[in-house]
């Protein structure tokens, strides 16, 4: 059984980690590999080489920090098709998808190349008489990432390039589940000559986790995952003293006016519901159909639905992939039950879905529910898997009730014809990112990346300006030169 290790001062080691997770590729339902779960002596060996890294990382010029970028994005660019590979044989999202994924990540590599230009800082002439201002911002130190399952490149890369290219060093702990993206990552980063420690990758769960919290050498934080995990890191980080920016879960609504194009709209639900299996924090897992939308929109997508071809990510022509693990696939097959129970309509039914040649897959199939209400358990919780919830009401207003009334506020999207409804949508919603007949509104990387309310702890999005806030502290600089001729005050300075 291959075991994947850690990687700390630019190499591949076990540490002292005697205990292991299994690793599955969920298409096939076997086991491919274990990794390693790091303790708190592997954690405080990462920051011992984080630390000493940032000496000389924290130092080095703009120019060579920026070389460094760019050569990194030319290798992950160069090898996409190999990342995206072991993403797809770990995640079990389909091939094209784990590509996508890779650019998606690649495109924040691309605006941290840029960082002599995002990091210029300002300068006052003459504040006072001789003395000059300016102000610029300072790395924090070593910071590090927790992230989730269902991005095993992306989300990482949406908070390592730019911490990098201010000058932090960085300690991954990527998922447990799917932990081999981030080992390639690792190495194509010293490949592009990043100094080793400069970037490092422990292994673990949440004892590993809670040693990065704890750590007093590390600055920040950043997480991406669950809500409830998100509120622990955040609580936990904070009272260590660290600056969090803590990320978490969604349940996305998209809105369908009566007046939208129906087809359209049923077209890029299908995919934003059931893309990745519905693991993705952006999928639509809820369309509210607003009036006489409602039986035309369900029959769309009934058809549409029927017609994903599920199976192995790595097989030709597939829609949709597995879902992560067998638990994952209990787990939404029971809140389709649980639906069923509390007078869900199934309109179309992945409970009992088998894949010919990976029967013991981790399949569940696309799954539509018709007039659900928002007290039913399929409603209340993240699903996170291939099910798309239908709930009908008769107005603007009332859609906009119900997504505000939702304690998740990540994404969602209107779907409609009218420019005067997408503005009261746009306006109305407590929601952080949005769509206007788009369904899954990822923003770019230089625009910032968070939800509202449960689905961000911590003020920062992130990547964007927001992104090169959180990694970054503000200095502000008040010089003379020469000495002013006059002497001191012993009044409050003011300008003369
Ligand atoms: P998760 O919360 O279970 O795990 C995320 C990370 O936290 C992993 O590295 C995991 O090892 C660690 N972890 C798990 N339990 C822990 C504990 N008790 N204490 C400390 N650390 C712990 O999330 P997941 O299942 O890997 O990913 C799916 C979730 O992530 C969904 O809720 C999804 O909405 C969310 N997500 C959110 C965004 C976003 O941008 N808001 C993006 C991607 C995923």
């Amino acid at each position: 059984m291959r075991t994947i290790e850690h990687w700390i001062d630019g190499k591949s080691t076990a540490g002292v980690s005697t205990t292991t997770s299994a690793v599955f590729n969920p298409a096939t339902g076997a086991q491919s590999a274990e990794v390693l779960l790091g303790t708190s002596i592997d954690v405080d060996a990462a920051v011992a080489a984080a630390t000493v890294a940032f000496a000389d990382w924290g130092q080095s010029s703009i120019s060579r920090r920026a070389k460094v970028l760019f050569s990194f994005r030319e290798l992950v660019n160069a090898r996409a098709q190999e990342l995206a590979e072991l993403i797809t044989d770990e995640h079990g999202k389909v091939l094209s998808d784990a590509l996508g994924e890779v650019q998606r990540g690649l495109e924040v590599v691309e605006f941290a190349c840029g960082i002599g230009q995002l990091l210029k800082g300002e300068f006052s002439d003459q504040v006072s008489a001789d003395v000059d201002s300016y102000s610029y911002r300072e790395p924090l130190g070593v910071v590090a990432g927790i992230t989730p399952f269902n991005f095993p490149a992306m989300v990482p890369m949406w908070m390592f390039p730019i911490a990098i290219a201010t000058g932090n060093t960085f300690i991954l702990k990527p998922s447990e589940r799917d932990p081999s993206a981030s080992m390639m990552l690792a190495r194509l980063w010293q490949e592009a000559g990043l100094p080793d420690g400069v970037f490092n990758v422990v292994h673990g769960n949440a004892d590993t986790v809670n040693a990065i919290l704890d750590h007093p050498g590390i600055a920040a934080v950043s997480f991406v995952g669950s809500t409830p995990i998100a509120r622990h890191i955040h609580a936990r980080a904070t009272a260590a003293g660290k600056r969090v920016q803590a990320l978490g879960g969604a349940k996305n609504h998209a809105v369908v006016m009566p007046d939208a194009e129906l087809a359209f709209a049923a077209n890029h639900l299908t995919a934003a519901a059931f893309g990745s299996a519905g693991e993705r924090c952006m999928a639509i897992s809820v369309a509210v159909a607003v009036g006489a939308a409602a039986d035309g929109l369900i029959e769309l997508l009934g058809k549409q639905a029927n017609d994903i071809k599920v199976g192995s990510g790595r097989g030709d022509g597939i829609d949709m992939g597995p879902v992560v693990t067998a638990e994952a696939k209990v787990r939404i097959t029971s809140l389709i039950d649980s639906a069923q129970k509390q007078g869900a309509k199934i309109c179309v039914d992945g409970r009992n879905l088998t894949v010919t040649g990976f029967e013991s897959g981790f399949f569940v199939g696309p799954t539509l529910l018709d007039e659900v209400t928002a007290d039913m358990d399929v409603y209340g919780q993240e699903v996170f898997g291939p099910v798309l919830a239908v709930m009908r009401v008769e107005t603007l207003e009332e859609a906009i009730a119900v997504i505000n009334a939702n304690p998740y506020g990540n994404g969602t999207a209107v779907f409609t014809n009218s420019g005067a409804a997408a503005r009261a949508f746009t306006r109305g919603v407590k929601v952080g990112m949005i769509g206007v007949n788009v369904p899954v509104p990822v923003p770019m990387a230089y625009h910032s990346f968070g939800g509202w309310k449960d689905s961000l702890l911590g003020e920062h999005h992130m990547h964007g300006s927001e992104g090169l806030h959180f990694y970054t502290r503000g200095k502000v600089v008040t010089s003379r030169w020469p000495q002013d001729a006059l002497g001191a005050s012993f009044d409050m300075p003011t300008a003369r």
